[in-house]
C-alpha cells in the first residue's frame, strides 16, 4: 500500500510486478530473528571473536582500507593458500591454493556451483530433511529440485538414494555431512556409493557440504576428492570459525571446478575488508579450534540431559541437536520461547533443534525443556 502511494502505480505488492513465476508466492529465507536473552537458533557460535584476533583484524582491515581505491584481489590468492594450509592441516589431505575457492559465505559458494552445474533444465536432489538453502539456491539459480528421501532414523538411506539418482538423473548430487537440522553425519563409503551412482547416470557433480565437520566425531569427507573431479566440498567460517558474520565460504576440489566456477563469479566478489578480516582469523585458527572443543563437549552434554529428562534425540555430529518428539511441534516451539529461550522449529514433525551455546545458556535451554517436560505429563 505504501508503495502504490509513494510511486502511484498500483503496483502493491510482488505479485504485481513480472518476477520469476517459480518465485511467485514464495517467501525469503528467515529464521526468526527475535530479541530474546537466550538465542539458540541458527547454529552461531556464542563466542565472541577474542581480543587479540578482534584486534588483529583491526590491523588487517586499516592495512586493506589504504588499497581500497583499487579492486580487491579477484582470485584472493593469499586467502586461498591460507584456507588451503588450514584445510591440509587438519582435513586429512594435501591441498593446494588451485584446489580452493571462496566466496561470500558457502551460500554463495552453492549457488556459484549450482550456476555453473545446474541452472535452467537441470535438476539437483537432496536428502531431506536438509539444509533448507540448498533448494532454495536451486530455485534462485532455475534449478529443479528434487527432494530426496532418508530413513526413519534421519539417516541417508544408500539403496533408497540410489535408486532416486538412478530414476531422476540428477545434475547436481548435495550430501550435507553432518546434516543440518538432524546432526547426522554421513559415512564415506556411503558417499563413495553416491558418487558412483550419480556418474552411472550423469555424470553429474557431487557436492558435500561440510559447514559443521569441525564438531563431528568423524573426520573429514574432504580425502575423497582425490581422483574424484566431480566431488566438491564446501567449508564455511561461519561456524566453527566463530565468524557468521563475516560472510566467508570455500570449497575444495579439482582444479578444474575452481576453474569452472570463475565462469559465473562476479568479478571482484570478495572485498579486501572480507580477504583481510578471513586470513586475520585463520592466523588465530588454534584459539578458535579451542572454543570448538568446548562446544562439542556442551553438546554431548546436551543429548546426555535431554535424553535424562526423557526426550528422544537424534544423533549429533555438529553443534546442534534435534530433540522431540513433540504432539505439537509449534505450541512447544513457543512454550520454550515463554521462557525466554530462542530454538528452531525447521518444520520436521515433531522435532526441533538446539543449538550448543555457552554452559549458561544451555543450562537455561534445560531448565526450559524439563519445565516443558513436566508440563506435558501433568
Ligand atoms: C550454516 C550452514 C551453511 C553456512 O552458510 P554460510 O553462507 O557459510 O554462512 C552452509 N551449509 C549448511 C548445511 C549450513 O547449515
Amino acid at each position: 500500500m505504501t508503495a502504490d502511494r509513494a510511486t502511484g502505480t498500483g503496483v502493491t505488492g510482488i505479485d504485481d510486478l513480472p518476477v520469476r513465476d517459480e518465485l511467485r508466492g514464495k517467501s525469503p529465507y528467515g529464521a526468526p530473528q527475535l530479541d530474546v536473552p537466550v538465542q539458540l537458533n541458527t547454529n552461531e557460535n556464542p563466542y565472541p571473536l577474542p581480543e587479540p584476533l578482534v584486534a588483529r583484524i583491526a590491523e588487517r582491515v586499516a592495512e586493506a582500507a589504504r588499497g581500497l581505491n583499487r579492486y580487491p584481489d579477484r582470485d584472493a590468492v593469499e586467502l586461498r593458500t591460507g584456507l588451503a594450509r588450514y584445510l591440509t592441516r587438519t582435513g586429512g589431505h594435501p591441498v593446494a591454493v588451485e584446489n580452493v575457492w571462496a566466496a561470500n559465505g558457502s551460500n554463495e559458494v552453492l549457488q556459484q556451483l549450482l550456476q555453473t552445474f545446474g541452472g535452467p533444465g537441470r535438476t539437483a536432489i537432496g536428502f531431506e530433511p536438509s539444509y533448507s538453502m540448498h533448494a532454495l539456491i536451486a530455485r534462485g539459480t532455475g534449478t529443479g529440485w528434487i527432494s530426496g528421501p532418508r530413513d526413519e532414523d534421519f539417516r541417508l538411506d544408500v539403496e533408497a538414494a540410489r535408486k532416486a539418482i538412478a530414476e531422476h538423473r540428477p545434475d547436481v548430487v548435495f550430501v550435507t555431512s553432518p546434516n543440518n537440522p538432524t546432526g547426522t553425519a554421513v559415512e564415506a563409503d556411503t558417499v563413495l556409493a553416491l558418487y558412483e551412482a550419480a556418474q552411472a547416470a550423469g555424470p553429474s557433480m557431487v557436492v558435500v557440504d561440510e559447514a559443521y565437520v569441525e564438531f563431528s566425531h568423524r573426520a573429514s569427507l574432504l580425502p575423497l576428492i582425490e581422483g574424484r573431479p566431480n566431488l566438491v566440498v564446501s567449508r564455511t567460517m561461519s561456524k566453527a570459525f566463530g565468524a557468521a558474520g563475516l560472510r566467508l565460504g570455500y570449497l575444495a576440489a579439482h582444479p578444474a571446478v575452481v576453474d569452472a566456477v570463475q565462469l559465473v563469479r562476479l568479478p571482484y566478489h570478495l572485498s579486501a575488508v572480507t580477504q583481510a578480516t578471513a586470513l586475520a582469523a585463520l592466523e588465530h585458527t588454534d584459539t578458535l579450534l579451542g572454543y570448538v572443543e568446548q562446544l562439542k563437549a556442551e553438546r554431548d552434554r546436551l543429548v546426555a540431559e535431554l535424553r535424562a529428562i526423557g526426550y528422544e534425540v537424534t544423533e549429533s555430529d555438529a553443534n546442534f541437536v534435534q530433540f522431540g518428539k513433540f504432539p505439537d511441534t509449534h505450541a512447544a516451539w513457543r512454550a520454550i520461547l515463554d521462557r525466554g529461550v530462542l530454538v528452531r522449529d525447521n518444520g520436521v514433525p515433531g522435532w526441533l533443534r538446539v543449538t550448543a551455546g555457552t554452559p549458561e545458556e544451555n543450562d537455561a535451554f534445560l531448565d526450559a525443556v524439563r519445565e516443558l517436560m513436566k508440563e506435558q505429563e501433568r
